[in-house]
This record gives structure tokens, sequence and C-alpha cells, in this order.
């Protein structure tokens, strides 16, 4: 006892419990392979709820891969993804009942905001409501328009995607998800599809869900957006973490070599 990676008392030897943590969020040790190609090589991250951490570094330094992991699109080979008390440990079975819980707490808005074109906007937001909740049309249609308000699109509702900006198309994927009452939401690069002006109104409304209290691990290169609204950065380089720490030194005084390259070559 004493050491908090050892096994909570009574774990299952499956690798998966429902014990609820203190993290809603916890990464350990996380490699990803894709074949003989490593590309995550080992990254921890611990994530308390209300917490928003910003992820930045080059490109194809593996920031895609390791959201993914958080929610099981990309299962890691090797390590340890706990999110909202339930533990996927790579190579060991995981009921499936879990994972469904695991991926339930977990809301995802990418960079192409993957609207359902024959839908409608209310629709849009409506579908996994319906599937994956069970909730009926009158509740889930209730739930998307108060969701519709908080993105500022309600006058959008019948509306199909095709009609709306490229940010406004990224709020009603946020509402999307927002929807399944997510406990924490992952964002890789939403803005990055859209023009400047555009990428601000979802910046915006992202902003507001921090404020509100809402975890969220944020893929971004919007180095304004990293220092002003995440309480945390890291930086990754080539499949590793080269730097983490509080958002304004980070961003302002980074300390390692790797960090104050990439820093500088961005800003
Ligand atoms: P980033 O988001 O930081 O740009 P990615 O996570 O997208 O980086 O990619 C990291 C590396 O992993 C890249 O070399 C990329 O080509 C590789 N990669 C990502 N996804 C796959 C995949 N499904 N199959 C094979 N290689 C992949
Ligand atoms: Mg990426």
């Amino acid at each position: 006892t004493g050491d908090s990676d050892a096994p909570a008392a009574g774990q299952d030897p499956t690798g998966c419990t429902g014990h609820p943590r203190q993290d809603l969020v916890r990464l350990d040790a996380i490699h990803k392979s894709f074949g003989h190609h490593e590309v995550i090589k080992g990254v921890d991250l611990r994530l308390h709820a209300g917490e928003v951490v910003a992820i930045i570094g080059p490109s194809g330094s593996g920031k895609s891969t390791l959201l993914r992991c958080v929610n099981l699109l990309e299962p890691p080979t090797e390590g340890r993804v706990t999110v909202a008390g339930v533990t996927y440990e790579a190579g060991k079975p995981c009921p499936r009942k879990d994972l469904a819980r695991l991926r339930r707490a977990v809301g995802m808005v990418f960079q192409s905001f993957n609207l359902f074109p024959h839908l409608t906007v209310l629709r849009n937001i409506c579908l996994a409501q319906e599937r994956t909740l069970g909730r009926s049309r009158d509740e889930a249609e209730a739930i998307a328009m108060q969701l519709l308000r908080r993105v500022g699109l309600a006058d959008k509702a019948h509306q199909y995607p095709a009609r709306c900006s490229g940010g406004q198309q990224q709020r009603i994927a946020i509402a999307r998800a927002l929807a399944l009452g997510p406990q924490v939401m992952l964002f890789d690069e939403p803005t990055s599809a859209l023009d400047p002006e555009l990428g601000l109104e979802v910046l915006a409304v992202m902003r507001e869900l921090a404020e509100g209290g809402m975890t969220m691990i944020v893929v971004t290169h919007e180095m304004h957006f990293a220092e002003s609204v995440s309480n945390r950065v890291m930086i990754m380089a080539d499949g590793v973490v080269v730097e983490e720490g509080p958002s304004a030194s980070v961003m302002r005084n980074p300390q390692t070599e790797r960090g104050q390259r990439f820093l500088h070559a961005v800003k």
C-alpha cells in the first residue's frame, strides 16, 4: 500500500474494474504500434474532473493517436486506460459492458465534423441519443434544442448540415457529442479545417464549456487557446511527452530544448 500504481484491493484480474478512482482519466505507460511502427512510446496522463489539458506538438508526433487511445478508438498495444472508474488494460479481456461504459463516458469532436448530410441538424443530434441511450424522440429533441441554444444555433435545427458554415457544423458536432452526457470531451484540432474567423466561434463554445467545468483534452494548434483556456499543456514529439506543466509556464517559459524549439517555430 502507499503505492498508487498497485491495483486497488479486489481488482478484477481481467484488468477491468468498476472501482471509482480519483482521476477521471488516467493513462498509464501507453504504447501504440501500427505493425512495427511504434507511434506512442510510453505516455502517462492524469486528469481530474474539471481539468482542461491541451496537447500540442509537431505533426506526426502521435497526438491524434493518443487521443484515440483514451476512448479506445485505437486500443493501446501496451499500458492501461482508466476513464470514469473503468480500466482497460492492453492485451487483457475487457467485458463488453465495461467497454461500452468507458466509451459512453467520452465524447469526441474531430477536425472533420462528420455530420450526416441526409439528416437535419436536429436529427443529427438525436440519432445516437435514441439508438445508444434509448431516449424517446421527444426527450432527445428537447435535449437537442437545449444544446443548440447553448451553442447559439437553435434557428438551424431544421436545416441540413450543408446549409451551415463550417463553424456552425463544428458547433453542431459539439452539441451532438454533449447530448450523450459525456464526462470528458476530446477535441482533435477542432478548428484546423476552418477559416480563422469561423474557428473563433468554435473556440468560444469550447471556452464556455471549459468554464462550465467540463473535463477536456484538446489537441490544438491554437496557441492562444492552449495558454488561456487550458490548465495544463503537454508538448508531444515523436511519440513521447517532451514537456508538461501549467499552461502559462509551459507556453511562456518552456524548460526543454525540444519544447522551446517547437514553440519558437509556431509562435
Ligand atoms: P499527430 O496527430 O500528432 O499529427 P498522429 O497520431 O496522427 O500524429 O500520427 C502519428 C504517426 O502514426 C504518424 O506517423 C502516422 O502516419 C501514424 N499513424 C497514425 N494512424 C495510423 C494508422 N491507422 N495506421 C498506421 N499508421 C498510423
Ligand atoms: Mg492529428
